[in-house]
């Protein structure tokens, strides 16, 4: 498969995610982390709501799951990684990552993020901010945006004028 086919497959993955977040009145917003194999290490869905918790951003769920994963495995193996660092593995996202989830990326060491919806009024990743790819950083990180744009946004437009209606 070439890249673009993954990452078209892989943000299906992710907006699957994303609509489960409709359930407990969360943004629908979705995440996964593949390997490098790409397998799926970790997933998350916007959990704000749920948990009351305003840094359970899709990402960051993801994220930890992630890490979790791959240190149960470096214990399993007894091997060297230190399952914190996601080298190698890919970040798809339905939205372009917010700055602390962009901060979390860049500690994660992840290379390679993909995202679908822009987000103007937040975004870190080329729209408001792009700590992505911000030089001062000694990190950088491969940025792929657009993926399903349209079916990311018009998933997050049905749930803010679903909102709006019922005001
Ligand atoms: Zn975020």
């Amino acid at each position: 498969m070439v890249s673009a086919e993954k990452h078209d497959t892989w943000m299906g993955l992710a907006l699957n995610e994303a609509r489960r977040a409709l359930a407990t009145e969360d943004v629908p917003i979705g995440a996964v982390v593949l390997g490098p194999d790409g397998a799926v290490l970790g997933s998350g869905r916007n959990q704000r709501e749920e948990l009351g918790d305003p840094t359970a951003h899709a990402e960051v769920v993801a994220i930890r799951q992630a890490a979790e994963r791959l240190r149960e495995r470096a214990l399993v193996d007894g091997g060297q990684a230190d399952g914190w660092r996601l080298s190698d593995c890919t970040l798809v996202v339905t939205l372009e990552p917010c700055a602390m989830c962009a901060g979390a990326i860049v500690l994660a060491r992840i290379p390679r993020v993909v995202f679908g919806a822009w987000d103007e009024k937040a975004g870190a990743a080329g729209s408001v901010f792009d700590v992505l790819r911000e030089r001062r950083l000694n990190h950088w990180v491969e940025v792929y945006p657009g993926v399903r744009e349209a079916e990311c946004a018009v998933l997050l437009r049905d749930f803010f004028a679903g909102h709006r209606s019922r005001l």
